[in-house]
């Protein structure tokens, strides 16, 4: 009887429903918390670096000093006190933005859904990195959007490649509503934009009258030092960017924002509003004490440095055990690296393997939306220690070799 009931539910299901998938990293959650297993799959920051201490009396100041407010709903837009620390956030990436521009969400996921929700209409076009970020495609997914990718090699997309998607696009007749881009270290190939390619990409997109949505959570965690600026110094008015407070503070926050031209940012809060009335007060006010009462800056610098001697350990580990032909990125900074095996060996059929072997990972695939990366996996560096990390390489190494029939 309940069956009966369940499948007709889904039957009656809107169309923008019928893609919805679980997402391939929280598929194997379950698994990565198997005993003994090691997960290289969830890119969790680490927060056993941050001094919980101190931040749980961060939290209790703020209820006991403010706690009418805290606790209550504000405003839509967000508090406007976080809004003018984010513009001072923004400046270390050469961000002049003022707060009216910025519209405060949780997280900056919610910020992408915000404004492909704005924009897509079922049949639009959004321009995508491949592979890129696997939460970007379950949003264009529930608005159905298609995906086009744009290839990338060790210096980001190419913009040629990207030139000739628009073109292309355009004489099959499509519309293409932006570019979405996350140009440093790129979840979940850990590549970055070189300086140079940046501005053509820009041009590009102006003179072809396409927005760009830069994702941009990871950018402050560099490994060296060397920050970037952000597309959007060079086109304000055609980029609309995100940012996170989830990789430079805590996720639990949700706690994101997105920086938009005046008429984008005005419709932005009323899509907001709809969806969570406003963003968490509370965790607002917490964020704003971390910035104002709280090293913030050497914090980065802690978590960069545990960031890098993970990707470090786990480069060491790739060089030492993997099979010939296969190909890693080296990022500097971020919590990814990307893996290409040779062709033919399909990373969906390694997992099985590999969680035999006691290690699990995303494969590849997840981070297409049309059947592309099926020789290659994502490694997230960011939570594991460097022991499990070398450790986890290895055993997915012997997985690899035994797809390959090189069983050692
Ligand atoms: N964009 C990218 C590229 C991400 O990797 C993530 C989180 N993994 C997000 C957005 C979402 O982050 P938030 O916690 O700010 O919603």
């Amino acid at each position: 009887m309940t069956m009966t009931a369940e499948l007709s539910h889904v039957a009656r299901m809107a169309d923008r429903a019928a893609g919805f998938q679980p997402s391939p990293v929280r598929a194997v959650f379950d698994v990565s918390m198997q005993p003994g297993m090691i997960s290289l799959a969830g890119g969790n920051p680490y927060l056993a670096a941050l001094p919980m201490e101190k931040i749980a009396a961060m939290v209790g100041d703020v209820v006991a000093a403010r706690g009418l407010d805290a606790l209550q709903y504000g405003s839509g837009a967000g508090t406007e006190e976080l809004a003018e620390l984010i513009c001072r956030v923004m400046e270390l990436e050469g961000i002049s933005a003022s707060p009216e521009n910025v519209q405060i969400t949780a997280g900056s996921q919610m910020g992408l859904e915000l404004v492909t929700k704005l924009f897509c209409n079922p049949g639009d076009v959004v321009i995508a990195e491949g592979p890129t970020y696997v939460g970007a495609l379950g949003v264009f997914e529930g608005f159905q959007a298609e995906v086009a990718h744009v290839a990338m090699d060790e210096d980001g997309v190419v913009p040629e490649t990207l030139q000739a998607t628009i073109s292309a696009l355009k004489a099959a007749g499509k519309t293409i509503k932006f570019f979405y881009t996350i140009p440093n270290f790129n979840n979940p190939s850990g590549i970055s934009l070189s300086l140079e390619r940046r501005q053509q990409v820009v041009d590009i997109c102006r003179a072809e009258g396409v927005a760009i949505v830069e994702d941009n959570p990871y950018g402050l965690l560099s490994f060296d030092g060397d920050l970037k600026p952000a597309l959007h110094t060079l086109d304000p008015d055609n980029v609309f960017y995100l940012g996170s407070f989830s990789k430079i503070f805590a996720p639990g926050l949700r706690t994101g924002w997105v920086v938009a031209p005046k008429e984008v940012r005005g419709r932005l809060q009323i899509a907001s509003e709809a969806t969570t009335i406003c963003p968490s007060v509370l965790s607002q006010m917490v964020v704003e004490q971390y910035i104002t009462g709280f090293d913030w800056r050497g914090q980065i610098d802690t978590f960069s440095a545990v960031y890098a001697a993970r990707c470090h350990a786990t480069l060491a580990a790739l060089a030492e055990h993997m099979p010939e032909g296969t190909h890693w990125t080296t990022p500097t900074g971020g919590f990814f690296t990307w893996v290409t095996l040779p062709e033919g060996c399909d990373t969906d059929q390694v997992l099985a393997v590999a969680i035999e072997a006691g290690v699990v990972f995303v494969p590849g695939s997840a981070f297409y939306a049309d059947g592309g990366g099926r020789n290659q996996l994502r490694i997230a560096f960011s939570y594991a220690p460097a022991d499990q990390l070398a450790e986890g390489v290895k055993r997915l190494a012997e997985a690899i070799k035994a797809a390959l029939g090189q069983a050692s």
